[in-house]
């Protein structure tokens, strides 16, 4: 059976070098980065058989509590925040999510060689034939995500002839602008007695994704995921809410958080992957390589 055999679909069938089906391992900073980022490759991997995996850093738990000050007796954000994240996975398809208990907003300043260890570890317990992290950009240049970004880059490195491939992940940019102007359009038409929120999952700027972020190579329009993609990120209701991206409905999805930016990371396998693959221009028209 050819690697490249189709699905029913006319995706592209995931195969990895040893015929078994292939298993992707996602690593990022806090519950919502994986839909947001990566929903949409996800889900489609997830669709296709792939081992998709998660291993999320920190628990959020700074993040923006959703509607205020937390009310007497309600249940710590980080408790929320991990069962949010839970409930997304399901929904992306993702088979096995690890949490780590890192301090949100701290990655930068814990030891190098502890969160290698971590995502070392995982690496070895999931076996992935692909890495999916953050680029140098961090999203829109969050600490924690540029050092996620730099810890998993370094641990793939650091592996040699064993490593995965390895893919950063960017946000389009514009798109997130373009989620705030849609958003700006509805709440007018709907005429509603109060201002909507410009911000994007607590991020103030919408402008700030994909500001300066390293160009991609591949482009992946997971437009018949984008969907799932809009429902994961309603899972976590903590940071959607109060939102532009609340305003964003199911059939609005595939125009606005539909495409996905990645780059493929000078270390790592070089190899042809289902990244590669599904961002091809022949796997069923949909997705495009930009280059490089
Ligand atoms: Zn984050």
């Amino acid at each position: 059976m050819s690697g490249r055999e189709n699905c029913p679909d006319g995706a592209p069938r995931p195969e990895s070098a040893a015929g078994s089906p292939p298993a992707l391992l996602a690593v990022f900073a806090h519950p919502d980065d994986e839909s947001l980022a990566s929903g949409g490759l996800l889900a489609w991997c997830a669709a296709l058989g792939v081992r998709v995996s998660l291993l999320c850093l920190t628990h959020g738990e700074h993040g923006q509590t959703g509607g205020g000050a937390p009310r007497p007796g309600a249940r710590p954000l980080r408790q929320v925040r991990a069962g949010e994240l839970e409930a997304a996975a399901r929904m992306l398809g993702i088979a096995r999510v690890r949490l780590l208990d890192h301090e949100d907003g701290m990655l930068p300043w814990i030891l190098p060689a502890r969160l290698e260890a971590d995502i070392l570890d995982e690496i070895l317990r999931t076996g992935p034939d692909v890495v999916i992290t953050f680029d140098a950009d961090g999203l829109y240049w969050h600490p924690d995500h540029i050092a996620a970004h730099e810890r998993t880059t370094a641990v793939v490195a650091a592996l040699g002839g064993r490593a995965p491939a390895l893919f950063h992940v960017t946000v389009p940019p514009g798109s997130m602008r373009a989620v705030v102007d849609h958003a700006a359009r509805v709440s007018a038409a709907r005429r509603l007695p109060r201002p909507f929120a410009r911000s994007i999952l607590g991020v103030a700027d919408a402008d700030a994704f994909g500001a300066g972020a390293p160009a991609p190579t591949l482009v992946v329009h997971a437009r018949d995921h984008a969907a799932q993609k809009l429902r994961a990120l309603r899972c976590h209701r903590s940071q959607f809410d109060d939102c532009a991206l609340r305003f964003v409905d199911e059939d609005d999805a595939a125009r606005l958080l539909g495409a996905e930016h990645y780059r493929r990371s000078e270390v790592g396998a070089q190899g042809d992957t289902i990244v590669d693959r599904l961002a091809a221009p022949d796997a069923g028209g949909a997705g495009s390589a930009v280059g490089g």
